[in-house]
């Protein structure tokens, strides 16, 4: 069954790549769709392969929907659907917009994995369109974000607020560097803040890991961090979980 929302199949997208299968990435079995274009560059990326625009394949909603859509029965028995991901998916505010009324309008439940660093007015556009926003929370002081994305963290939170205002149902990613976002009295204070918000459903937090490592040149500045510790990566899952 579709529902009736007027969406245009034409627009195209910068697109890096398709990953069909994902499990890791909201719930259920979902096509994750990577966009190509991010304008933050965090120190721990693991998709700096990911932050150019021009090296994206231009397609349209349409072919997207198609390729989508292959997999309707696997999100129907496993509550899955498509996620867009990147880069930074808001950075391509047209084509994802029209893209996510397109899911809405084919019944396909859609997951936006963003930095949540796009424009106040790009977000309340395109937010009523989400049916489960994943946040990526990269810090709560505002020197360790700057530090971290070489950008301000007003923006992350005025998209937060603006999910809490329009109801938006939000899973919060939290990357757990050791050296860098390990620091537990900062964790306590955003675990605090976070509380707030009751339209957010769960913090998960992602250790750090190397899988990307061959992806940067010489200006990656994390050669030397390794993994956290189990004991480390529990204190900070008990911090939330309490
Ligand atoms: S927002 Fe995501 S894609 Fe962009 S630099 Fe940060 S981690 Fe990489």
């Amino acid at each position: 069954m579709t529902t009736a929302i007027d969406y245009d199949p034409s627009i195209i997208g910068g697109i890096h790549s398709i990953y069909t299968g994902g499990m890791v990435d909201g719930p259920g079995i979902r096509t994750v769709l990577f966009l190509a274009g991010c304008s933050l560059r965090c120190l721990y990326c693991h998709n700096p392969d990911t932050w150019f625009r021009m090296r994206g394949n231009k397609k349209a909603v349409a072919e997207i929907l198609d390729e989508v859509q292959k997999y309707s029965s696997y999100y129907k028995f496993s509550g899955g659907g498509i996620t867009v991901s990147g880069g930074e998916p808001t950075d391509q505010p047209t084509f994802l917009k029209e893209l996510l009324k397109a899911c809405r309008a084919n019944n396909i439940h859609s997951v936006l994995d963003t930095s949540g660093f796009s424009s106040p007015d790009i977000a309340e556009d395109i937010l009523p369109y989400v049916d489960l926003l994943l946040l990526d929370f990269k810090a709560y002081d505002p020197d360790l974000y700057k530090k971290i994305t070489s950008s301000t963290i007003e923006r992350p939170l005025q998209t937060l607020r603006m999910a809490r205002n329009l109801n938006v149902l939000t899973w919060i990613r939290y990357v757990l560097v050791p050296n860098l976002t390990d620091d537990l009295a900062q964790i306590r204070e955003m675990s605090a803040f976070l509380k707030k918000y009751n339209n957010i459903e769960k913090v998960s937090v992602l250790p750090f890991h190397k899988h990307g490592e061959h992806k940067w040149d010489d200006t990656y500045t994390l050669k030397d961090t390794e993994p956290p510790s189990t004991e480390l990566l529990l204190e900070v899952i008990d911090i939330f979980n309490n």
